[in-house]
C-alpha cells in the first residue's frame, strides 16, 4: 500500500464544514460564554441542528478507517473556542466509554440518549475521577454491589470534576466491583436519566474552559438495572475470574476509554494552539514598533516559526496515534500517550508565546489569546496528566515498572 499524508476528499469536506461552524458560530460566541461560565445550550443546539452534535456524527467519524476524521473535526471545533467546543464535545467521553466497553445493544440504547435531539439536546458525562483517585485510578472507592434478587447494581461513592456531571442525561460511572483486585476489579455502569440517588454539585469555577460544565457527582444508593453494566455480567465475571487467577486482564474499563480518546483530546489542544498561533502571526505582521512590524525581528519571527513547527509535529503524533488506534495497532511505545503529551505541552507553550507576542494586549480579555492561554492549560492535566503520560511511555519503552 502506498503511503501518503493528504486528507482524502471526505476528510477535507469535513474539515471545511466544521471550520465554517467554528468560524461563524463558535468563535464569535467564545468570549461571552467564557464570561457567563454557563453551558452554551443555544450553541449546542445549533451544532445539533446541522448534525455536528449527535450520535450519527460521532459514529460516522469513528467509522473512518483512517481514524483521522475525529481529530480533524476536533481541531477545527476547538480552533473556534475551547470552552464552547468542550461543551459540545464533553458528551463524547461518555459515548467513548459506552462504545469501548458496551455491547451492541447497549450502544443502541444509550448513545442516542446521551445526545437527545436538535429540538432538545442533552449531554452525557463520564465519571471516573474521585477525590482520592485522580492519577491513581486503582484507588477508586466508589463501590458497585450486585443485588441478585432484583438483578440491580447499587452504586455508592463520590466522583470529582466530571465534565457535564449532574446535568447529563446519561452518566457513565466507573466503580469497583472487587476492591481487592485494584483497577482490574473495576467496571463501568450507565446511570439512566432521572435515576434517584445521583446528585451533582454546583458548577465548579475554573481557570479556563469556563463554558464547559464541571462538577462533583455524589452517588448514594443509586440502583441501576443489571443491563446497565457495560459489557454485561458474563464478561465481567470472566474478567474477574482471570484477574483472580493472576492472569493479565484484557483491558480495564477506564483505561480502555482513555486509550480510545487520547488522540482526539490531543487534537483539541492543537486546535487551541493553532488559533493562538494564527492570531499572533497576524498581530505580529501589523503591530509596528521601532518603525517596523514586530515580525521583522528574528526574536518574534523565530518564535512563530517554532510555534508552527511544534503544532505540526504534535498533529503528526496525533494522526499517527489515531490511525494506530483505529487499525488496532498495539501502542508498544505508548503512542497514544505520546500524542496527548506532546499536544498538551505544545498548546500551553504556544498560547503562552502568543500572549507574549501580543505584549500588553495579549494580557487583556479584548484579545482571544488570553482565553486560549487559560483554556490550553487543562491539556496537561485531564485525561491523564503530562506526568502520567510520561509514565505510560516510559513503562512501554523500558518494560520496567517505573514509579
Ligand atoms: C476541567 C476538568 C474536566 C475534567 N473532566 C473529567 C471527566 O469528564 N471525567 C473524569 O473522570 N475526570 C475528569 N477530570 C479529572 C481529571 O482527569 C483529573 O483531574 C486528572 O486525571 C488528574 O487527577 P488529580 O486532579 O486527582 O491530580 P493528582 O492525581 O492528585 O495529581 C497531582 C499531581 O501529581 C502528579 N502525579 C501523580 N501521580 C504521579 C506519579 N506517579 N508520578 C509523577 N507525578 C505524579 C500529577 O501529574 C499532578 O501533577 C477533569 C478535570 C478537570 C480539571
Amino acid at each position: 500500500m502506498e503511503f501518503w499524508l493528504d486528507l482524502n476528499e471526505e476528510q477535507q469536506d469535513l474539515r471545511e464544514w466544521v471550520h465554517g461552524f467554528a468560524e461563524g458560530v463558535v468563535r464569535p460566541a467564545g468570549a461571552e460564554w467564557d464570561e457567563r461560565e454557563e453551558t452554551p445550550w443555544p450553541v449546542i443546539q445549533e451544532a445539533a441542528k446541522i448534525g455536528l452534535y449527535g450520535y450519527e456524527f460521532l459514529i460516522n467519524a469513528w467509522s473512518d478507517p483512517t481514524g483521522l476524521s475525529l481529530p480533524v473535526a476536533n481541531e477545527e471545533l476547538f480552533w473556534g473556542d475551547g470552552g464552547i467546543a468542550m461543551a459540545i464535545s464533553g458528551t463524547a467521553l461518555a459515548v467513548a466509554a459506552i462504545y469501548g466497553s458496551g455491547t451492541p445493544e447497549q450502544l443502541v440504547e444509550w448513545v442516542p440518549q446521551c445526545f437527545g435531539d436538535a429540538a432538545e439536546p442533552k449531554v452525557g458525562a463520564f465519571c471516573s475521577t474521585e477525590p482520592e483517585a485522580g492519577s491513581d485510578v486503582a484507588a477508586m472507592r466508589t463501590r458497585a454491589v450486585y443485588d441478585e434478587a432484583s438483578d440491580e447494581w447499587v452504586l455508592d461513592g463520590q466522583k470529582a470534576y466530571a465534565t457535564n456531571g449532574g446535568i447529563a442525561n446519561v452518566h457513565v460511572v466507573t466503580a469497583s466491583v472487587d476492591p481487592s483486585l485494584g483497577s482490574r476489579g473495576q467496571a463501568a455502569f450507565v446511570v439512566p436519566p432521572g435515576t434517584p440517588g445521583l446528585v451533582g454539585s454546583k458548577k465548579l469555577k475554573k481557570l479556563g474552559l469556563r463554558a464547559s460544565h464541571t462538577a462533583d457527582v455524589f452517588l448514594d444508593g443509586v440502583r441501576v438495572p443489571g443491563s446497565c453494566l457495560l459489557g454485561g455480567k458474563e464478561a465481567l465475571d470472566e474478567r474477574l475470574a482471570r484477574a483472580r487467577e493472576g492472569q493479565r486482564a484484557i483491558r480495564q474499563a477506564a483505561m480502555r476509554t482513555f486509550e480510545l480518546s487520547r488522540p482526539a483530546v490531543g487534537a483539541q489542544a492543537i486546535g487551541i494552539a493553532r488559533a493562538a498561533y494564527e492570531y499572533a502571526l497576524e498581530y505580529a505582521k501589523n503591530r509596528v514598533q521601532f518603525g517596523r512590524p514586530i515580525i521583522e525581528n528574528q526574536a518574534i519571527a523565530f518564535a512563530l516559526a517554532d510555534m508552527k513547527t511544534e503544532i505540526d509535529a504534535a498533529r503528526l503524533l496525533v494522526w499517527r496515534a489515531a490511525w494506530m488506534g483505529r487499525n488496532d495497532r498495539p501502542f508498544t511505545s505508548g503512542e497514544g500517550s505520546m500524542s496527548k503529551l506532546k499536544a498538551g505541552e505544545v498548546a500551553v507553550a504556544v498560547t503562552e508565546k502568543a500572549v507574549q507576542i501580543l505584549g500588553g494586549a495579549g494580557y487583556l480579555r479584548e484579545h482571544p489569546v488570553e482565553r486560549m492561554f487559560r483554556d490550553a492549560k487543562i491539556y496537561t492535566i485531564f485525561e491523564g496528566t503530562s506526568e502520567i503520560q510520561r509514565l505510560v511511555i516510559a513503562r512501554a519503552i523500558s518494560g520496567v515498572q517505573i514509579r
